[in-house]
């Protein structure tokens, strides 16, 4: 039994991922339509990556894998994900 976590236990990952903070990044869950932080997401870490699920439906939004050199992203549950650019 594997016990869900929320987004912020993701955000180390999600930041060497993206190069910045993400976890106040807007995601749109391509099966419900629900928009949310990703720091709303369920996580579940426990299997051979990470997995974010939307907190309204449940529907799989993003799967993060990473090996020590490569890391591989689907991001095909979400329609669209809004962040702001780093300030220079
Ligand atoms: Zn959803």
């Amino acid at each position: 039994m594997t016990i869900p976590l929320d987004g912020n236990s993701a955000a180390g990952l999600l930041r060497e991922v993206f190069g910045a903070e993400m976890t106040a990044a807007i995601g749109r869950c391509d099966s419900c339509g629900s928009t949310a932080e990703l720091a709303q997401a369920i996580v579940f870490d426990a299997a051979p990556g990470v997995v974010l699920r939307c907190r309204a439906c449940e529907a799989v939004v993003a799967r993060i894998v990473r090996s020590p050199e490569k890391v591989w992203l689907d991001l095909r549950g979400i329609s669209y994900l809004q962040f702001d650019l780093p300030q220079s």
